[in-house]
């Protein structure tokens, strides 16, 4: 058991300080009280001791927990960075994806000379445009359009003005349709109009327009010289219920009436 006299009382509070003052007075030697005071004071010594040492023990775990937390926060916040950095990675992946599978299909259905829509396109859309005239029968006028003696161009000028003639003209008519119509190369000098909802009567009407301006077309051929053209429309309305191949057909048919009959001219069946 601990006694006054080994007791460490560095830190000890005041109180123990004066009894251990009094247990060391040597005129209080005698005393009754002084045996078990001193029993009290080592208990209250010994008390004191073990309370320190949990203080000592409490505030260290607490410092380790607080650095353990510190530790696992900044583990956590490097691997939200982590994550954020790879959600960034994937997205810009996903986005260069997109647009690299929008490019390709722009690239497919679009025709390289003349940048209007090619013929998968047009056949796509005659299908559905069809598709729908038979659920809904509504109609579409349908041109099919080609360029007047264009060999003769190509012979007199060569092949890249004869390209050049037909960027033009596929500008005309891209420039003469409505926001829904769809214009396409059909192949070679042949082009071709999709009019949905357009009888057709109000499709004449704007064919004809498309060739008066073309007639008015002068393209430069060299110092001084611009070509003129001209162009022949075979036009008919979708008959509900019939296959895209009929109407194509039926557009075909007066296309061959107009280039009999004299060309530059629309001839509507
Ligand atoms: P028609 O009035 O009867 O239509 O006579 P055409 O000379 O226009 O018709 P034809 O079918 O005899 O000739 C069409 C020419 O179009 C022949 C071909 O070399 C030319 N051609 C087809 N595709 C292209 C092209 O992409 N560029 C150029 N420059 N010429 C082309
Ligand atoms: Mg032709
Ligand atoms: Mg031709």
């Amino acid at each position: 058991m601990n006694t006054a006299a080994d007791t460490p009382l560095s830190s000890t509070p005041p109180l123990l300080d004066e009894i251990r003052a009094l247990l060391d007075d040597p005129t209080l030697r005698d005393d009754p009280l002084h045996a078990p005071l001193t029993r009290l004071y080592a208990l209250a010594c010994d008390q004191h001791e073990r309370m320190a040492r949990l203080i000592r023990i409490s505030d260290g775990y607490h410092g380790w927990s607080q650095s353990r937390a510190e530790d696992l926060n900044a583990q956590f916040d490097r691997h939200v960075r982590r994550l954020e950095k790879l959600a960034r990675i994937s997205d810009r992946y996903q986005n260069s994806l997109r647009e690299v599978s929008e490019s390709l299909r722009e690239a497919s259905i679009t025709d390289a000379l003349t940048g209007l829509r090619n013929r998968r396109y047009l056949m796509e859309r005659l299908r559905e445009e069809s598709g729908l005239g038979k659920r809904s029968a509504q109609v579409y006028a349908l041109a099919m359009v080609d360029v007047d003696r264009f060999k003769a161009i190509n012979d007199r000028f060569g092949h890249e003005t004869g390209d050049v003639v037909l960027h033009r003209i596929a500008g005309a008519l891209h420039g003469a349709i409505r926001e829904y119509d769809i214009c396409g190369r059909w192949g070679g000098e042949e082009f071709l109009l999709i009019l949905p909802g357009t009888r057709l009567a109000d499709g004449r009407e704007l064919i004809e327009r498309v060739h008066a301006q073309i007639r008015h077309l002068s393209i430069d051929a060299g110092p001084g010289y611009g070509i003129q053209v001209s162009i022949s429309t075979g036009l008919t309305e979708y008959r509900p219920g019939e296959a895209p191949t009929h109407t194509l057909a039926r557009a075909d048919a007066a296309l061959l009436q107009a280039k009999e009959s004299g060309r530059d001219r629309v001839v509507a069946i």
